[in-house]
């Protein structure tokens, strides 16, 4: 069984490269970035300096695996055209960006269908996501992942059978997968705490979407109560959740290959990071399958 793939989401302030270094320091082996600041619509110029020091660290610092988070403003499921059409031209802006990287996977929260109906928001997210691949074919191979949310106000995603509504409408079904997060699926109502929970969980993903859909696992655990639609996110085993639903997903060996990203509170010393990938790592049940940096030492 392949060696798990455990990081977090990390600032990429001082230029994106920098989050490698930031990942490097807690001992982890994949990241999560946003690749421009993803609370403004616009981003600078693509950095290419930046883009050099990022091919030359990721080996370096034994950084295997990078995905991009896209900006938060962006509503594909949105009724109104000027905000559908601005939100179009920044997820296809994302892709360029994760291409220039060469990361593979951005992950996209569906949207909101703000009052429209969630039918009519589907045929919108999957016909902007039709028109950035048609007009995009250089970026084939970077791939957005629909992310599972809480489901809170009008949020679309609330549940796989949407996240399946929104994959069959995309033409190109190559270029699109889905991120778990542990926070917004329990938070949907699935109960991933018990083994049994868990097995039932991945037989809905696997009906719903195919395992193979999964890209990378967003590790949260959720002080919403189960199917509260609440998503705030908090530490591991502090939550909701606790440790056991962490466990099931860790030692599962049908996510060999597949990243687990912390997305939980911090400051910038990282320490809640260190700290998170610790209680990780105790619930691994084969110590060789843990990320070299995060290893106790022999
Ligand atoms: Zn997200
Ligand atoms: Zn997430």
């Amino acid at each position: 069984m392949t060696g798990l793939l455990l990081g977090a989401h990390m600032s990429i302030a001082g230029g994106v490269s920098q989050a490698l270094d930031r990942a490097a320091s807690v001992g982890s082996n994949a990241v999560q970035v946003f690749t421009k600041n993803n609370r403004q619509w616009a981003g600078p110029p693509i950095d290419e300096q930046d883009i050099e020091r990022w091919r030359t660290k990721m080996p370096a610092l034994g950084i295997v695996y990078a995905v991009s988070h896209a900006s938060y403003l962006i509503n594909l499921g949105s009724p109104n055209d000027a905000l559908w059409e601005k939100s179009r031209i920044a997820h296809q802006d994302e892709i360029r960006r994760a291409h220039a990287y060469a990361i593979p996977h951005v992950v996209l929260h569906p949207g909101a269908h703000t009052g429209s109906g969630a039918t009519t928001a589907i045929d919108r997210i999957a016909g902007a996501l039709n028109r950035i691949h048609a007009e995009t074919p250089e970026y084939g191979d970077t791939i957005t992942c629909l992310e599972i949310m809480a489901g809170q106000g009008t949020v679309l995603g609330r549940n796989l059978e949407q996240l399946r509504a929104i994959i069959d409408g995309i033409e190109d079904k190559e270029r699109v997968g889905v991120c778990l997060d542990t926070c917004h699926a329990f938070a949907a109502g699935y109960d991933i705490r018990s083994q049994a929970g868990y097995a039932g969980f991945m037989a809905e993903v696997d009906r719903w979407l195919g395992l193979e859909a999964v890209k990378v696992w967003h590790f949260n655990d959720s002080k919403g109560a189960l199917g509260s639609h609440v998503d705030r996110h908090t530490h591991i085993g502090e939550g909701e959740i606790g440790v056991e639903g962490f466990r099931h997903i860790l030692n599962d060996p049908r996510w060999a290959g597949i990243a687990m990203l912390l997305e939980t509170p911090k400051e910038d010393t990282l320490e809640e990071d260190a700290m998170n990938l610790a209680r990780l790592c105790t619930l691994v049940e084969d110590p060789a399958r843990i990320p070299p940096g995060l290893r106790a030492p022999a």
